[in-house]
């Protein structure tokens, strides 16, 4: 490693959290990922049905892993993989968790899991970011403690407990704000309280909970009342249209007996998050791109009902059915959108994507008018200040008056740094309209897209998309002017156990490289943690280790071990420690000497600019068999199987994560090393890089 201890440690430290976006056009194909509100349903409802339910499809984002993380804390068995499976305990079958239920950023969780934990006689401690932890909950409060739980909370918001009651009793509550999350809090509840619980809705939200309750085998009851707030009225099976009017009720019996039986759930798309990418390609030119199996039940469809009010060129093909929800391909075309009135009644069918509507309505002839926006205040974010202040700052003329927002269309200037105060949707909203604006858009922090859009950059830039991190593509160290060749940049990337280090060892010494393993910077955060008593999954405490390593950590005999590789890819995958870490990556890169990095990410995020890059792999038993036998060599023993086990599990989180995850850049060469030795590895990437240089020196020639 080139310079000295202090050198090193000094290198260490900085932040890059912003993102860019700049005129682009659109074709292609994509999937959405999985719908957000049917990803949580799918873990928490499959805990209540006995059997085991397989979830395809289920959204990785942060918030559904908080879902899932406080469902195991809750006693429930959830295995992740490429399909998860959950093991049903049943109506009355939660344990008492040990821990507070750190929510993270989810609000869908917290009120979801509020209404499932009350009807048990034991305390449970719900806490969550300070975004979350500003968020009202006294919707959810005030009907579960007239049930009978006891909720003590800091004043109607996080943190808080829910101590719960055998005794709790069935209600017949009118909700006095159309909300889903507040609907599906109570019918939970009354899925473990004997008689029956009715939700009385003055205005239809989404019903995935509903769905969701039936697919698994529970009955559910809809009906539609004859006048509002009364009790007699007809039976129907759910309200036709979101907009339509009339109370509806919906009940449901609890501690009802159904037979176990296993399921499969597929996770549609998420229509919030096709938004982006639809609307992209009606404001960008020479757009037309096709979203597969998007959930278009009516309750979350306004947004694609407004655009084509708008003029849009967007259709919904292939329709049908899938784990009780409605699915579609959506096409989007640039198209010339004009302004239009959106009424209140359809605020909750599309309560979430007002942001990307006005960016849209941005682009319109005219001015587009939208309604009923009082819910958008008490969102990650107050979501209409955000949105206002956003478009302002690209030269859109937009005003919230009440609960209305108003946006004059026209020609968008851009060229603004959105502050997105940890939204997502702000985040990639604004993103798009950096799309198709005059002027590249940059947002200040586009960390919280994980929370719902794990892959969104990736999506979009596979559709054509330019959307880069500023100021931070790591560039090729100046040419030596005396021999007229470029010091070289190598990335090698690969699992663990795949010989990856070992070449880039050996392309260093060959061309008088610099050498570093990243690998080893995750390996100190997750040494510090482990080392000072620490959960590496606690995020705050892996990231002040991140931002406080030194060169001393990194030469620490204890980082080679099993389970420092384990915590290792815990903190890995959070955000704020690739952002402590990367700056010093991509400095260390720029060595006069020429540098190879090895690690998971190097040629897609650290150096995407290198000059070579090796993504080199083996199979999983291969690479198993090689770390067993290092590990034996040293005297460590291991059984085989637990090798294998770690590396599946450490290779699924590495490949899964919403940040920087393994997988080959696009432009790497792989080299599959399951049957050829170190030697044959060499001679291959050797052999790339020589041929290249004799090239180039013939050239300069
Ligand atoms: O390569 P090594 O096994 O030492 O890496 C330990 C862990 O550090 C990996 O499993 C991975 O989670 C993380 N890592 C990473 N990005 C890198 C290098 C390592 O996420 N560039």
């Amino acid at each position: 490693m080139p310079g000295t201890v202090e050198r090193m440690t000094a290198m260490l430290h900085r932040k890059t959290s912003s993102m860019r976006s700049a005129a682009a056009s659109l074709r292609g194909e994509a999937a959405a990922p999985g719908d957000k509100s049917v990803s949580h349903r799918a873990l928490m409802l499959s805990s209540q049905a006995p059997g085991v339910t397989r979830i395809s499809g289920l959204l990785e984002g942060e918030d559904v892993l908080n879902t899932a993380k406080a469902l195991r804390s809750l006693g429930v068995t959830i295995r992740q993989g490429e399909v998860w499976e959950t093991e049903g305990v049943g109506i009355g079958g939660l344990a008492e968790s040990a821990e507070v239920l750190d929510m993270g950023n989810s609000g869908t969780s917290t009120r979801l899991l509020m209404g499932l934990v009350a009807p048990y006689p034991f305390t449970t401690f719900f806490t969550g970011d300070a975004s979350l932890s500003k968020r009202p909950m006294k919707r959810v409060i005030e009907p579960l403690e007239r049930m009978g739980a006891k909720i003590t909370a800091r004043r109607g918001h996080l943190p808080l407990a829910v101590t719960g009651a055998a005794d709790m009793l069935p209600a017949r509550y009118r909700l006095p704000v159309p909300s889903a999350q507040v609907k599906s809090a109570i019918l939970l509840a009354g899925l473990n309280i004997a008689g029956k619980t009715t939700v009385i809705e003055p205005q239809a939200t989404r019903d995935h909970t509903e769905n969701m309750l039936r697919f698994l085998g529970f009955k559910v009851e809809v009906s539609t009342l004859s006048h509002r707030e009364g009790d007699g009225g007809g039976r129907g099976e759910r309200r036709p249209h979101p907009e339509g009017g009339g109370d509806v009720a919906i009940s449901i019996h609890g501690h009802q007996r159904i037979t176990p039986a296993n399921h499969e759930i597929y996770v549609p798309g998420d229509p919030s998050s096709a938004a982006f990418p639809v609307v992209a390609a009606l404001l960008c030119r020479d757009s037309r791109i096709l979203i597969r199996n998007v959930c278009v039940n009516p309750l979350r469809a306004g947004l694609f009902t407004t655009l084509k009010e708008m003029g849009a060129k967007l259709e919904c093909k292939n329709e049908r059915m899938v784990g009780g929800e409605k699915v579609a391909d959506i096409t989007a075309e640039t198209s010339a959108l004009k302004g239009v009135v959106v009424p209140a009644e359809r605020a909750p069918s599309m309560i979430d994507e007002y942001p990307i509507l006005a960016v849209a309505a941005a682009f319109a002839r005219g001015e587009t008018a939208m309604h009923g926006l009082s819910e958008l205040r008490v969102k990650e974010s107050d979501r209409l200040a955000a949105i206002v202040e956003s478009l302002a700052a690209c030269g859109v003329s937009a005003r919230a008056e009440g609960d209305s927002l108003y946006v004059k269309g026209g020609d968008v200037k851009g060229g603004a740094t959105i502050a997105t105060h940890f939204d997502h949707r702000i985040a990639m909203s604004f993103l798009v309209l950096g799309m198709a604006s005059n002027d590249p858009v940059t947002v200040d922090d586009a960390t919280a897209i994980a929370t719902s859009f794990p892959n969104f950059v990736q999506l979009m830039n596979g559709l054509g998309a330019k959307i880069e991190m500023p100021d931070v593509g790591c560039q090729a160290p100046d040419r030596k002017a005396s021999s007229g060749i470029h010091p070289l940049v190598i990335a090698v990337d690969g699992p663990a156990a795949s010989g990856k280090g070992t070449l880039a060892r050996r392309l260093a010494e060959h061309f008088g490289l610099d050498y570093l393993d990243t690998g080893s910077l995750y390996r100190a955060v997750g040494m510090k943690l482990v080392y000072a008593g620490k959960d590496p999954r606690d995020r705050a405490a892996a990231t002040e280790a991140a931002q406080t390593i030194d060169a001393d950590d990194l030469s620490n005999p204890r980082l080679r071990q099993e389970h420092i590789g384990q915590a290792a890819s815990v903190v890995s995958a959070f955000p704020e420690v690739r952002e402590a870490l990367l700056e010093f990556q991509r400095n260390f890169a720029r060595s006069a000497n020429g540098a190879v990095l090895d690690g998971r990410d190097i040629g897609t995020v650290v150096c995407p600019e290198a000059n070579f890059k090796f993504f080199v792999t083996a199979t999983l038993y291969a690479r198993a068999r090689r770390r067993h036998k290092e590990l034996s060599g040293q005297g460590i023993e291991v059984v085989f199987e637990s090798v294998l086990d770690d590396l599946r599990e450490r290779d699924e989180r590495d490949g899964k994560r919403a940040i920087a995850p393994m997988k080959p850049a696009g432009d790497a060469l792989v080299i599959d090393t399951t049957v050829l030795d170190a030697g044959e590895v060499f001679e291959r990437a050797c052999g790339v890089v020589e041929k290249s240089r004799e090239a180039e020196k013939q050239h300069a020639c």
